[in-house]
Parts: structure tokens; C-alpha cells; sequence
């Protein structure tokens, strides 16, 4: 017997039945008439769904359980709808009958949950309400319903800032290289390449890329709020070339209304005196530095070709060169860690003060070395991580910063979640810009992606560059056709236009 199921129901519901079921790492049967370990049930009614679920134990023994939901007011708001009913049983009975809990989400599936509650918020509900549909049409934790809300309402006056009248925009240049390659890191990103010729053939690319996204925002009279450079680690190039490159996009991106221009400067052997005094004669004004972990022992085994006194020198360094604000990244569920290297971690980040702190949770990528070697690593299980996570989350909030954006990613350890804190005020713009999906961002570079975003509807059109870095090359003039057209069709028919944000 395998670990698949049969679905007999309407066929409409059969996403909704593979979701849930994918939480309990449970797929559709693969072959016709193979009979999996799971038999799932949907029947609907004018006034009730009816769930049922039919599993054979490991004695061969077959239980059932069966779920009445009465959707009488389903659709109205109050109720959850017929889906989310579905949904919500399935989740209900598979906890019962694999006694494993898929994490804090319930039947949230989504990247980002703060859309739903800033989609609840422009229908002006109350935040008791929102609160309380998270929690009873999604399964939601009532801590995560709680931190979700808050987050939503904590963007809303950052936002309609940020907002304008709909041609505030903000740019993303991506770079794809990096010194190593982090062990947990699916990014398709490279080390730089060995010969000057390339960099200077990837620079002059990007020098395109960049030149013809200036005229699409000169043409159709947008403002570049911000400018996130990220990747990838920008800070991978050459002195010469690394301060080459914010002067081009200095010159080109930044005006007297732009509010943010941030360099990821995760890896602090990418950084020198001369690259952090390149940034701040550019007028970069955030920084990212990524320690992911304060444990010498965790960084020698990610990959990250440095010790904690090189992330400690070059924050000092940073903060020497006054560029403003900087964030440090945490990651809770890395290889060999337990509750106390967190601690340890965070007490000495604490020492640094750091502005930002954005505390991410492993994910397990596909593609990653880690996922590939995972026999061969010692992981902390999803209770501990979660504790973890609430460690470094206590010491932000210690520190006197509130949470304030969130996102979630695929294979997250305890289908957890990422989430920046900030001081009120330092809050980076770029980061709910790009989450939210409220304002339009342009993407520069290979991976970048462009959104379209209509600011009176939040329609969304999008279109990406390659991943790969010859493919983006040789294909250049096909991307930025693309963008053109996207920005074309938002922009020059005035459909992002609003009286009032
Ligand atoms: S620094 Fe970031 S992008 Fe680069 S290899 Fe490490 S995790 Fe991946």
C-alpha cells in the first residue's frame, strides 16, 4: 500500500483535495487503478460538503472519519466557502489520522498571506474580524492570524506613501554572482567567472538593461522611489568594477525622490574599504549584511568562507562609513544548530544593533546542495526550529523593532515563515513593495522579474528576464521587448492612475 490517494468528487475540487493532501507529503495516485493508502470523498449539497476520508493503517485495518460542514452562508463572508470547507476537513482529519501537524498556516498555501489581509482591509473589516477569518476559514494559528494582521495594518500608511499617484515605482537590479556557493542555496547564481572578458561582457549587458528601463520611466513619466541592487551578492565584483556600476546606476535610477538605494552586501568576504566607501559616494543609503548565523562551526559548514569576526568587522565598517541603515539576516534550522546557538546568535547580534533584523526559516530547496546531501546533515526537526524562530523573534522585539513584512516560501522547515523587523521608521520600502505586489517594480538582470501593477484594481501583470546568465545575454532584446510592451500597456492607456491613495 503507498502513500497516494484515490479522490472520487467533483472534479472542480481536486486542487483543493492535492493542496491539503501534499501538507501530509500525500500525492494522487500516480497509476490507474493503483489503490493508495488514502481514499478522499467530496460530496456537496445545496446546504453541506460532506468530507470523507477512508485510510488503511499499518495493520491493514481501514478507519474513516467523515466531516459535515453547512455552507448555508458559505460565500458571504461569514462562513467560510465550500472550497475552504473542503480544504479546512481535509486538514481537521489527516491531523487525526497521521498525528502530524503541517504547521501554523492551516490551509494557507500562498507566498504571501498579508495580500489576503490587506485584501480584507480595503474592505475596511475590522482587524477582530480579519483575525478571526484567518483562524476560521484558513486554519490559521491565532499567532500567525495575530502577526499577519498586524503587519497588514502596520504597511497600509507606508504604502499609500508609497503609492503616489500610481507612477511611483521602484527598481530591481539583479546580480548572479557570488564568492561560494551557501549550502542551502538554490539560487542560480555562479561564482564570478575567472576571466575579465566575461564580467565586462555580463556588465555591459546589464548596462543595456538598465539604459532601457531608464527610458520606459522617462517615457512614461514614472519616479523611482527605490532601488534595491540585489542577487546574488553585488559586492562580488571587483573594487573597480563594483563602484563602476553604482555610478551607472546612480546616474541612471536615482532622483531627488528616490527614498531608498540598497546593496545586498550579504557575504563579508565580498566586501572591502574600498567598496563600502564606492557605496557611500553613490549615496547608497541600506545595506544588507548576512551573517545567517553567529556559530564559526554552522558558517564552515554552509559554505560561507569567513568567520563571525570578518561579519563583525565589516558591520563596524559600515557603520563607520555612516551609510545609513543596515539589516542583518538570521536563518533558524540551519544544520547542527539547537535552541542555544540561536540564543548565542542573537546576543551577539543584539551587541551590533543592527537596524533591521530579518529572521528567515531553512527552506529546503530543490536544487540545493543541502537537499542533495541531506543524508549526510544533521537537521534541527520543526519543533525546535519553530522555537528557534520565536528565539530571534523575542530579541527583535527586545531590541525595540516590530515585525513588518512577511512571506513564505516553498518547503520551509514547519511550513513556517520569514519575517523583516524593523525600528518604526527604518522600515526598507523596497521589501513590502516586492511583497505586496502594490506598486510596480522594474526588474533588472538575469532572474529579474518586472511587475505591473495597476494601482487602483492591484491587477498584476508580470514578465521575467532568464535565470540563466548566457541565455539573458543572448536573448537580451526578446526581455526587454517584453518589458516595454508591459509597462506600454499599463502605463501609456493612464490604467494606473488614482485620485487618491
Ligand atoms: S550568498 Fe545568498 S545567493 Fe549567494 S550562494 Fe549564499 S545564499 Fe545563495
Amino acid at each position: 500500500m503507498n502513500n497516494e490517494y484515490q479522490f472520487t468528487g467533483d472534479q472542480q475540487y481536486s486542487r483543493d483535495v492535492q493542496d491539503v493532501m501534499a501538507l501530509f507529503m500525500v500525492g494522487p495516485a500516480t497509476e490507474t487503478g493503483r489503490i493508495g493508502r488514502f481514499s478522499v470523498t467530496v460530496e456537496c449539497s445545496a446546504y453541506q460538503v460532506v468530507t470523507q476520508i477512508e485510510f488503511q493503517n499499518e495493520y491493514g485495518k481501514t478507519l474513516t472519519k467523515t466531516e459535515h460542514s453547512n455552507i448555508q452562508a458559505a460565500g458571504n463572508g461569514t462562513q467560510p466557502t465550500v472550497k475552504q470547507s473542503i480544504r479546512l476537513s481535509l486538514l481537521k482529519i489527516m491531523k487525526e489520522f497521521t498525528s502530524y501537524d503541517p504547521g501554523p498556516w492551516g490551509i494557507l498555501r500562498g507566498v504571501r498571506p498579508t495580500k489576503l489581509a490587506h485584501r480584507m482591509l480595503d474592505q475596511e473589516q475590522p482587524v477582530e474580524r480579519i483575525i478571526h477569518t484567518f483562524g476560521h476559514h484558513y486554519g490559521v494559528r491565532a499567532d500567525k492570524a495575530q502577526l499577519v494582521t498586524n503587519i497588514a495594518v502596520r504597511q497600509r500608511p507606508l504604502l499609500a506613501q508609497l503609492a503616489g499617484t500610481g507612477r511611483n515605482i521602484g527598481v530591481y537590479i539583479g546580480i548572479p554572482f557570488c564568492p561560494t556557493r551557501c549550502l542551502y542555496c538554490s539560487f542560480p547564481g555562479f561564482t564570478l567567472p575567472a576571466k575579465q572578458s566575461q564580467v565586462d561582457a555580463f556588465l555591459q549587458a546589464l548596462d543595456t538593461d538598465m539604459t532601457n528601463a531608464a527610458a520606459s520611466i522617462q517615457k512614461h513619466g514614472l519616479t523611482v522611489m527605490s532601488v534595491y541592487v540585489g542577487g546574488g551578492t553585488p559586492t562580488s565584483f571587483s573594487e573597480a568594477d563594483f563602484a563602476q556600476l553604482l555610478t551607472s546606476i546612480k546616474q541612471t535610477f536615482i532622483n531627488e525622490h528616490t527614498k531608498e538605494f540598497t546593496v545586498e552586501a550579504g557575504r563579508p568576504d565580498s566586501i572591502s574599504a574600498g567598496k563600502i566607501a564606492a557605496m557611500r559616494s553613490a549615496g547608497v543609503n541600506r545595506v544588507s549584511v548576512n551573517p545567517q548565523t553567529m556559530q564559526q562551526k554552522t558558517l564552515d559548514r554552509i559554505g560561507r568562507n569567513h568567520t563571525v569576526d570578518d561579519i563583525v568587522t565589516v558591520f563596524h565598517q559600515f557603520r563607520q562609513a555612516n551609510i545609513g541603515i543596515i539589516n542583518m539576516d538570521v536563518i533558524a534550522g540551519l544544520p547542527g544548530e539547537t535552541e542555544q546557538d540561536m540564543i548565542d546568535t542573537m546576543e551577539k547580534i543584539a551587541s551590533l544593533e543592527p537596524d533591521n533584523l530579518t529572521i528567515h526559516t531553512l527552506a529546503l530547496k530543490k536544487g540545493s546542495r543541502l537537499k542533495t546531501s541531506l543524508s549526510e546533515h544533521s537537521l534541527p526537526n520543526e519543533t525546535v526550529t519553530g522555537r528557534m524562530v520565536e528565539i530571534a523573534a523575542a530579541y527583535a522585539r527586545q531590541l525595540g523593532m516590530q515585525p513588518y513584512y512577511l512571506y513564505r516560501q516553498k518547503y520551509m522547515t514547519g511550513n513556517l515563515e520569514n519575517v523583516g523587523y524593523s525600528f518604526p521608521g527604518k522600515e526598507c520600502l523596497y521589501n513590502m513593495q516586492i511583497m505586496e505586489e502594490r506598486q510596480t517594480v522594474i526588474g533588472v538582470g538575469p532572474a529579474a522579474g518586472t511587475k505591473a501593477v495597476n494601482c487602483r484594481t492591484f491587477d498584476l501583470r508580470k514578465c521575467y528576464n532568464a535565470k540563466d546568465v548566457t541565455a539573458y545575454m543572448n536573448n537580451l532584446p526578446i526581455y526587454l521587448g517584453d518589458r516595454q510592451l508591459l509597462l506600454d500597456n499599463l502605463f501609456a492607456a493612464g490604467k494606473e492612475e488614482i485620485s487618491t491613495c
